[in-house]
């Protein structure tokens, strides 16, 4: 039973979280269940990335304190947990979190052989807190921010990434450190082969307005956020701690033979698949395992911004609070694709639910549960041979695990939960084609009512797995629902409950 060391990135708290945040923590709080339940040792870590510019300049325009500001956005991340079911063990806050700020500096320090001050001058963005070269730029513009970003002038210190190109390429092509899915990894190989410029990873302290950690012996200096905040997957760990590395988090889940999983999103593939990896080889450390790259959400065609209009409305815990936990959980789950954007709006998210959740699942638990009070008493009938026209269900019960399990894998959330739907939606056509209700008749009727009650009990029995199945395989997704259809299809001395609605319908 492998160790896996799960983390996402850390966010800026430059603003209350929205839909895309909660995309990356439900798909890891996905993996790490699923690997719960597997009996492995898991290890899930999320936190806020609370020492970056962004966030000073955002509170000088709400006119807040930065130290008031930073925290109460962080606050509303950290909810997140409650409001979308998610089973965080640690979450770390880099500007609060007493294991932070010695970490990063002995990391620093772990570093010193390919770090140098050197004067530089270049067009910087502060909304991504990089430089960019005229030809990174989309018409003079920021890619990610369309803004034009900054002529800026100063003495930093800089890392010696040229240096770890060749390495870098090696792991990631001998797959010890996998990236996912490939195209990302065919980015990142390009970028390397390209060649990898030195970067620069500290900031004049005055720029910074004072926010940030000193660069050790250096106090003019503050350590670039991407530095600080990179940190973050081993500071937690207790990296650097008590003058060494050896604490025992780290030796065991960043150090051991175990797994290191990075969930990011598509902006961040650069820091995380090129200077991370390179900052760990010049400390001597070892790498990531995999890096699971998403792509982005937009919101009603649109990009998802914290400032628009109506953009409370798609804040996370706003969303779980209106419509459910589940619903917001299964459509992230089930709409979002592997590889390309996804568009949100709350009329997909209603109607995913209301047709998959409350129409197909809800509707199938209720009617079996309803079906076994009715002809059986609310008793479940004694295991029986599958009955023809079953087979199909059948098979679906028995593969959903194995066929989630391989497509989690393939960090494939959609392909994992379309194997679990799929019972739902076999065990509904078996419903149609296997008709109980005249199966029923048949068993009360004068002739042929022994073998009608064989079918019916074989048919309600096959029906009742399918539920419990549901349940079961459910558990990593929908945790919440998971519970609730174990409850209906658990028997309480020898019956099941009453049934009762496991979803509501959310249309109006
Ligand atoms: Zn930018």
């Amino acid at each position: 039973m492998p160790d896996t060391y799960l983390t996402t990135t850390i966010p800026y708290v430059n603003a209350r979280p929205h839909i895309g945040h909660a995309l990356e923590l439900v798909q890891a709080d996905v993996l790490a269940r699923y690997h719960r339940g597997r009996g492995d040792a898991v290890r899930f870590q999320a936190g806020t990335d609370d020492n970056s510019l962004k966030n000073v300049l955002a509170a000088e325009a709400a006119g807040a304190g930065v130290r008031e500001f930073v925290d109460r956005n962080a606050e509303s991340f950290l909810a997140l947990g409650g409001a979308l079911s998610l089973t965080v063990d640690d979450f770390i806050r880099t500007s609060r979190d007493p294991r932070h700020r010695p970490g990063v500096v002995a990391f620093w320090r772990a570093c010193a052989g390919d770090l140098y001050r050197q004067r530089y001058a270049g067009l910087y963005c502060t909304g991504c807190e990089q430089f960019y070269t005229p030809a990174d730029l989309h018409e003079g513009r920021c890619p990610e921010h369309g803004t034009e970003p900054e002529q800026v002038s100063e003495e930093n210190w800089f890392f010696r990434l040229s240096r770890y190109a060749a390495p870098l390429r090696e792991a990631i092509t001998s797959g010890r450190l996998r990236i996912e899915p490939a195209g990302r990894r065919r980015e990142v190989l390009a970028l390397i082969d390209g060649g990898l410029a030195d970067f620069s990873v500290s900031r004049p302290a005055g720029r910074a307005g004072g926010w940030g950690i000193p660069v050790p012996g250096d106090p003019e200096q503050v350590i670039y956020v991407w530095f600080d905040a990179l940190c973050n997957y081993v500071t937690a760990l207790g990296y650097g701690r008590d003058g060494g590395t050896d604490g025992g988090a780290y030796r065991r889940w960043w150090a051991g033979p175990g797994h290191r999983v990075h969930l990011l999103g598509k902006g961040v593939l650069r820091f995380h698949a090129v200077y991370w990896p390179a900052m760990l080889l010049a400390s001597g450390q070892p790498l990531p395992t995999a890096i699971f790259v998403h792509d982005y959400l937009t919101a009603g065609g649109r990009k998802i911004s914290k400032s628009a209009a109506g953009a409370d409305l798609l804040e996370p815990a706003a969303l779980a609070a209106e419509y459910g936990t589940d619903a917001v959980r299964w459509w992230l789950l089930r709409e979002v694709p592997r590889v390309g954007d996804a568009d949100f709006t709350i009329e997909r998210l209603i109607a995913r639910a209301d047709d998959e959740l409350a129409n197909g699942l809800g509707n199938l638990v209720n009617r079996v549960v309803a079906m076994i009070h009715r002809y059986r008493d609310g008793r479940i009938p004694a295991p029986a041979p599958v009955p023809p026209g079953g087979e199909d269900l059948d098979a679906a019960i028995r593969l959903a695990g194995d066929r989630a399990g391989a497509a989690l894998a393939g960090f494939d959330f959609r392909r994992a939960t379309a194997a679990v739907w799929a019972i739902a939606d076999e065990a509904n056509r078996f419903i149609n084609r296997a008709r109980p209700w005249d199966l029923a008749r048949a068993d009360g009727g004068a002739d042929g009512g022994v073998d009608g009650g064989a079918r019916l009990d074989a048919v309600l029995y096959l029906l009742e797995r399918a539920c419990s199945a549901a349940g079961r395989e459910l558990v990593p997704f929908l945790p919440d629902a998971a519970a609730r259809i174990t409850r209906q299809c658990t028997p309480l001395d020898g019956r099941l409950p009453a049934p009762s609605p496991v979803f509501r319908r959310l249309a109006r």
